[in-house]
């Protein structure tokens, strides 16, 4: 069988230097193709002014990759304490930040008021938590759930489902409460799919809040100045998916912003999304070596890669393509599993994936890493996060994160009491 094929993010000379140099697993991101995409993102969006996205921190936590995404005009789309903290050390702060998160400690509303960010509240009974906590601030955006007025998709599920956001009686009800309150600037938010590929879907999303918008206005007069649009937007992990075609999806949504909003004769509002996936996603890679070959009833490759580094596969079963260096041109006529060394079954990166025959050593790019990858990593099983490299524009490769070692791992323990205990 001939092997499909995807191209790399990053020329496979660069991977192959990269790997002699490093020791494997790593993650490496292409900084040009990041910043590309990012302005690919904000052209789409050329035509409505103040556009912004917020990069979802979650997607890839890393300082290097956050500043570098400040100068293509990106802010930080935080949900943690920790991810506040990442964006203040990165120097993102006051409205370039959108704090989105949900079942909220206090003490991150307080650190967020503190930072100046932008609040996305999550539930109603949080405009009086956050009133109680750290005060009201003058803009508040709500997150909006659809319920059965809007279908989901698989990651997300259905919204009705969803844990996130309020009913649009809550909307109403809570832009009214903010109001008498005295807040005077409101936004507007939802987020009901992940890593969806269909344009229109977005299309759809942005038409249905801005009618929400101009509900809200019908309703309580309030006019609505902030819409963001959430993250989701999806990427082609398989050889035969196509990107989404942003173009499409800024001009659909501009469509619906004449039609919907400038129709009721409400002003423009300040558009935004909080992308993550699409933004870094095809733009890193994990790459690993072959440490053993089995054959049992099935025919195994195991990888120095494991879940700990990209769980995407084992947690969603989601395909993620994989390039064998050097071999890109042999036939696939062997199917194997390709495995990590975790002690859980699911520790799989691919399963009955036709690959070229391969042997210990071999080194392996494993695609689309960049975006939920080395972020969910773990330590269960005591498997420790590799280091993450960035290929800069002028093809210099250079550590954004050093991989942990044992002292990370003992690094919560205080061994001094275990003599006494
Ligand atoms: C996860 C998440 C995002 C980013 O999602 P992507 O699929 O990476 O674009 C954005 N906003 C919120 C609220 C999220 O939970």
């Amino acid at each position: 069988m001939s092997c499909k094929t995807k191209p790399l993010p990053i020329p496979a000379d660069a991977i192959r230097a990269a790997a002699e140099r490093y020791p494997t697993p790593f993650h490496i991101y292409d900084e040009e193709g990041i910043r590309a995409n990012a302005r690919r993102l904000n052209r789409a969006f050329a035509w409505s002014p103040g556009f912004r996205n917020f990069f979802a921190v979650k997607a890839c936590p890393n300082p290097f990759i956050m500043k570098f995404l400040t100068e293509e005009g990106f802010g930080a789309d935080c949900s943690s304490l920790p991810e506040l903290l990442l964006a203040e050390a990165t120097g993102i702060k006051g409205a370039a930040v959108m704090f989105t998160s949900n079942d909220t400690p206090a003490e991150e509303f307080v650190k967020a008021r503190q930072m100046g960010a932008i609040i996305n509240l999550d539930d109603i009974t949080h405009i009086d938590f956050l009133r109680r906590v750290a005060g009201l601030p003058d803009r508040i955006c709500l997150r909006y759930n659809p319920g059965p007025l809007k279908d989901g998709n698989a990651i997300i599920g259905k919204p009705e489902e969803a844990k996130y956001g309020f009913t649009r009686d809550q909307m109403l009800e809570g832009y009214r409460t903010l109001r008498d309150y005295g807040v005077k600037r409101f936004g507007l938010h939802t987020m009901v799919a992940s890593n969806e590929l269909d344009p229109q879907y977005f299309i759809d999303t942005a038409g249905m809040l801005f009618q929400l918008a101009v509900d809200v206005h019908r309703e309580l007069g309030i006019v609505i100045e902030l819409i963001n649009l959430g993250g989701g937007i999806g990427i082609p992990y398989r050889p035969d998916q196509q990107e989404v075609d942003l173009e499409m999806v800024g001009e659909g949504i501009r469509d619906a912003h004449e039609r919907i909003l400038a129709g009721a004769g409400l002003p423009p509002v300040k558009l935004c999304m909080e992308c993550g996936r699409l933004v870094t996603g095809p733009y890193g890679c994990l790459v690993t070596r072959v440490r053993h070959i089995k054959r049992t009833y099935k025919q195994y490759a195991g990888l120095d890669a494991c879940m700990a580094n990209l769980m995407r596969p084992a947690l969603y079963g989601a395909y993620h393509h994989i390039t064998v260096i050097g071999k890109e041109d042999a036939p696939c006529d062997q199917i194997y599993d390709v495995t990590g060394s975790l002690c859980e079954n699911n520790d799989k990166f691919a399963i009955d994936r036709p690959l070229p025959a391969l042997e210990p050593g071999d080194l392996l790019v494993i695609h689309d890493a960049g975006a939920h990858g080395h972020a969910m990593g773990f330590q269960y099983n005591g498997k420790l996060r590799s280091a993450e490299y960035l290929r800069r524009p002028d093809g210099r490769v250079t550590m954004i994160r050093r991989a942990e070692t044992v002292q990370d791992y003992f690094a919560t323990l205080d061994l001094e009491r275990l003599k006494t205990f």
